[in-house]
């Protein structure tokens, strides 16, 4: 029997480390990713002020695989009842499988976005911000589209970036909702804009992106943004094969007859109804459900029973979040928020431990120096 994981970011990784030990000896494993390596993506935005630790973000698969294969390939398409799966390269075949292929940057069809604008997903997109901020003339203005998890953390990163310039360039933070990181608590919401303003980011709320030309960027109600830079990280969407709308799976976390999807790959209902953000955390999480329950659907394929194998349910409960705002750092931990030095503690530790846990051991080393040298 064979056993495929498609994707190895957060829920990838995970799903194949449970499958690991949860699956019978002659289960076949295979975890395909079109890399060669796992991106430490929740902290790439670090990687536009610190160049250096871009190195200590990526870590081989071979090091945190042991019974799997990795193949490396891009996955074309996926039939998720039959557990076909087109390749670049070829095609695979499995007996129970989990879909963890993350998201792409949403653009909305939005005129001249996808075209003005930098996402911010990949190392190189970070490689790229940092170019063009370097580009920015003394004084002027850098407009972040989308204050999600990764608009306020880079927004927070440039404006950190700027202030050792003579005439430091301005940071405008836009967010269509009426507050920023609106998926998550309010409280939470508020200490980060404030965190932010006291960085010099100016937010603007209630402002939604129409499309943007090579200077300005348009808002629904007319006014046009001046801009020396652009960035756009206003949502996501379906990625690799799963273009489009990305699926919604349902607590149990099944996307067809033997495949499960995990992690941004899939707009998730939790056992409560409720929608789930899409972060690190709750990928890693969930790819333990959809592991174990795509060793059942193997377990149940192999005793031949008659009946429905009974699947394990997702519910979503926060550890907690933590979002850095250039040297700053905001978290909120069992209903109260904390900012300075203590919340700074908690990013490196949830951060460390994640690096640890993977073996990346120099990694988590050089991100506590990075987070303790300096302020
Ligand atoms: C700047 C930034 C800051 C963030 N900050 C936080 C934070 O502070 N806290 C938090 O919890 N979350 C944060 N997030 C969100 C978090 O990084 C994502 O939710 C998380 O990466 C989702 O994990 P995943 O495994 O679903 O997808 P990913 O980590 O995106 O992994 C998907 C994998 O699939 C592979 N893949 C994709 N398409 C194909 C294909 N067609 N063929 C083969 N392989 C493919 C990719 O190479 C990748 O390895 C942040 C994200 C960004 C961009």
């Amino acid at each position: 029997m064979h056993v495929a994981v498609l994707g190895a970011g957060y829920a990838g990784v995970a799903a194949v480390r449970e499958l690991e030990t949860a699956l019978p000896d002659g289960v076949d494993l295979t975890l395909v990713d079109e890399r060669e390596t796992h991106l430490v993506q929740h902290l790439i935005h670090r990687a536009v002020r610190k160049p250096d630790l871009a190195d200590r973000l990526t870590i081989p698969l071979s090091e945190l695989i042991d019974r799997a294969t990795h193949r490396q390939a891009r996955v074309t398409g996926i039939d998720p009842d039959a557990g076909e799966v087109d390749l670049d390269d070829g095609s695979l075949s499995y007996d129970a499988g989990v879909v963890c292929l993350g998201a792409r940057t949403a653009f909305y069809g939005l005129p001249g976005i996808e075209e003005h604008a930098t996402p911010l997903k990949r190392l190189s997109h970070a490689g790229q911000i940092r170019e063009e901020f370097d580009g920015v003339s003394p004084g002027g203005r850098v407009v972040v589209g989308g204050a999600g998890l990764s608009g306020v953390q880079v927004a927070g990163e440039l404006a950190t970036l700027g202030r050792d310039r003579n005439e430091p360039p301005h940071v405008v933070l836009l967010e269509q909702e009426d507050r920023v990181a609106p998926a998550f608590p309010t409280s939470f919401a508020a200490a980060v804009a404030d965190e932010l303003e006291s960085r010099g980011v100016t937010i603007r709320t209630g402002a939604t992106v129409t499309g943007a030309d090579g200077d300005t960027v348009e808002l629904e109600t007319g006014e046009r943004v001046g801009y020396d830079q652009l960035i756009w990280t206003g949502g996501i969407t379906g990625g690799g094969a799963m273009t489009g709308e990305r699926p919604t799976v349902r607590a149990n976390l099944r996307h067809g007859e033997r495949t499960f999807a995990a992690g941004d790959a899939a707009r998730v209902i939790d056992a409560d109804g409720q929608a789930v953000p899409a972060s690190a955390q709750t990928a890693v999480r969930q790819a333990g459900v959809a592991a174990t329950n795509a060793a059942r659907v193997v377990e149940h394929q192999r005793d031949g029973a008659g009946f429905e194998p009974r699947l394990e349910r997702y519910r979503f409960e926060s550890l907690g979040w933590v979002v850095s705002v250039g040297d700053g750092t905001v978290a909120r931990v069992g209903g109260s928020e904390l900012r300075g030095s203590a919340a700074r503690a908690v990013k490196t530790t949830v951060a460390a431990g994640y690096l640890g846990q993977l073996g990346g051991v120099e990694s988590a080393a050089a991100f506590v120096r990075e987070q303790f040298g300096h302020e």
